[in-house]
């Protein structure tokens, strides 16, 4: 049994469009997934394509439309709300906008001990020293520990933000494009904290990031999203040396100095994903697709495997048969 399981995941969302009738658009549509203990599962694709909502609704912090999420065995949905309550110390997150994820006013050493006062801890004593563990586990000096968020730099705020989240000693966290809003540099520190700390620590995760030279550091496994459907998924070495998905590859072109021996020429995607309240039918990414056939625009391809331990949604990959004649 893994960790994190997701079968047929999905999440609907009333669009409000001016003048008009909400649109119904599906964020996150039939996403099947596993993540195992310990490992790192990165979550990629271009900004919209419902990687944060998938993110929200693993832990539960979102209701699923349709399909189901478990954690350790126990479906979310069917949980009473102390069992999920109960949980929840065991998931966590963290976010990229540490300002808003931190009370302004309140010292950041009262804000890493907050979920040890809510999970039970009584003693402020062990509290207290449990928080200066945190902190130097994190790479915080101590003497910070009285100081308000803005006091601090935004490697530092992203520091208290991830020693808050593991104060519970969780086994999995939700990253959500942790490093987006730092410099490279500090984006190189805090990408080998987060190792560090899952080597120390072994909790799973689920990384979020629409960079994938960050994503080639952290992940075990790599599952890429094109609007709401998972359209590629392997082990992240491998997708990154022979991406089999034409999204995946565009992808991947876009930013040739992760293939080490690829030509320096940048390719770009052409065009924009779709509006999701006006998906286009069949395969989604059809309209941009270098390679569409006839029958990508009439039928849906299914998340199939295509080698061991790799699966893609794509007719040209998974169902030749169908996809062959229509050259014809
Ligand atoms: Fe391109 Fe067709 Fe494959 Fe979609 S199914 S990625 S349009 S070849």
């Amino acid at each position: 049994m893994s960790l994190v399981e997701a079968h047929g995941l999905g999440r609907m969302f009333a669009a409000r469009r001016p003048f008009r009738k909400p649109v119904l658009i599906a964020a996150v549509n039939g996403v099947d997934l596993a993540i195992e203990r310990g490992e790192t599962l990165a979550i990629v694709g271009e900004s919209g394509c419902g990687k944060s909502t998938l993110g929200r609704l693993l832990l539960g912090l979102l209701p699923a439309s349709a399909g189901s999420v478990r954690f350790d065995g126990a479906d979310l949905a069917a949980l009473s709300a102390p069992g999920l309550r109960q949980l929840r110390s065991r998931m966590q997150i963290v976010f990229q906008n540490t300002l808003a994820a931190l009370d302004p006013r309140m010292p950041v050493g009262r804000q890493i001990a907050e979920p040890l006062a809510i999970h039970g801890e009584t003693q402020q004593g062990l509290r207290h020293a449990e928080t200066e563990r945190l902190m130097r586990d994190v790479g915080l000096d101590t003497a910070l520990m009285e100081r308000r968020p803005h006091e601090l730099s935004g490697g530092q705020r992203q520091r208290v933000v991830i020693a808050r989240a593991l104060a519970t000693r969780p086994s999995f966290v939700v990253f959500d494009e942790p490093v987006s809003a730092l410099d490279v540099s500090v984006q190189a520190q805090i990408i080998a904290l987060i190792r560090k700390l899952q080597a120390s620590s072994g909790f799973a995760s689920a990384f979020i990031s629409h960079d994938l030279r960050v994503v080639r550091h952290v992940a075990d496994r790599v599952a890429v999203m094109y609007l709401g459907r998972i359209v590629e998924e392997g082990p992240v070495a491998e997708v990154f040396r022979n991406p089999a998905h034409p999204y995946t590859r565009a992808l991947i072109g876009a930013v040739p100095q992760i293939r080490p021996g690829m030509k320096a020429k940048r390719q770009r995607l052409a065009g924009e994903p779709a509006n999701p309240s006006q998906m286009p039918s069949g395969c989604a990414f059809h309209p941009r697709c270098p390679a569409a056939m006839p029958v990508c625009a009439k039928a849906s391809p299914g998340l199939a495997d295509i080698s061991a331990g790799r699966a893609a949604a794509c007719h040209l990959l998974t169902d030749p048969q169908s996809a062959i004649p229509q050259f014809a």
